[in-house]
């Protein structure tokens, strides 16, 4: 913990995945189960079982090149486009090999691939709750701050969803998805792109309150990048998220607040900002 100071801040984001809405793996998996039945239907592919063993291949692959090879986010339309360049028999390359994707979209419709990430959106608000007390949080802070939401994410119309869904909107400030920035957190780069999008650049050090349940993405990201950090200890242990249930990296930038539950951010903070 560090000597923090309430009055500072004049903005906060919030991580969305396990920090604003918890994803539990079962609710997470239906989610998956209903959109691939959606997108096989719909076009017409081979099995639903074979495109769901598809899935979870395209997907480790992706973690393994994009996130933990070339540090950005994983694209869901790309993941889209190869599973159904599969399922029209196109064979995946091995796992040490790259996927030609000039192929893959000469053999799928970009259309097919907007369907897919529609119903993948859709599946993903009607499946997955925003608990009830979030609205009261977010307005209570944009009473006094500007409000935002940072996201590793990998398809931001998602979280574009559940934010009208949800109704919280007229709460924000900013919704900056690394889907569409390109760096993921911790990298400061989206750190940036988030004090851009709350005209807040230049703002000093300690100006920006981050929030969220990874130590490592959301915590040592944000103090690295000149931020506050508050680490929610969510109960995420059953969460399907890449950053769920990490311990902080040895050596990194600990949290400025630590809290058990979000809605003690309020308490946090309780003493307005000074400019
Ligand atoms: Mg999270």
């Amino acid at each position: 913990m560090t000597d923090f100071d309430a009055g500072a801040i004049r903005a906060v984001t919030f991580d969305f995945g396990d920090t604003l809405v918890p994803v539990s793996a079962a609710a997470f998996r239906a989610v998956v189960r209903e959109a691939a039945g959606d997108v096989v239907e719909r076009l017409r592919l081979d099995d639903r079982e074979a495109f769901l063993a598809a899935w979870a291949e395209e997907r480790d692959r992706q973690m393994r090149e994009d996130v933990l090879q070339d540090g950005r986010e994983m694209d869901m339309g790309r993941r889209f486009a190869r599973l159904i360049a599969r399922s029209r028999g196109m064979a995946p390359p091995p796992a040490d090999v790259r996927w030609d994707d000039a192929a893959v979209d000469r053999a799928v419709d970009p259309a097919e691939v907007a369907w897919a990430l529609d119903a993948y959106r859709d599946r993903w608000v009607a499946g997955i709750p925003v608990p009830e007390g979030v609205d009261r949080v977010l307005a209570g802070v944009a009473s006094a701050r500007r409000v935002g939401i940072l996201s590793n994410w990998p398809h931001t119309a998602t979280i574009e969803a559940v934010v009208d869904r949800a109704g919280w909107r007229p709460h924000l400030a900013a919704v900056v998805v690394s889907a569409d920035v390109g760096a993921i957190k911790p990298d400061p780069a989206i750190f940036r792109a988030a004090e851009r999008a709350l005209a807040l650049e230049g703002a000093p050090a300690g100006a920006i309150l981050h929030v969220g349940d990874d130590p490592r993405a959301d915590v040592a990201g944000a103090r690295r990048a000149g931020w506050r950090a508050a680490w929610l200890h969510a109960d995420n242990a059953g969460s399907p998220l890449p950053g769920a249930g990490r311990d902080p990296e040895p050596g990194a930038p600990g949290p400025d607040v630590e809290i058990g539950r979000l809605e003690e951010i309020l308490e946090v903070l309780s003493e307005p900002p000074r400019a």
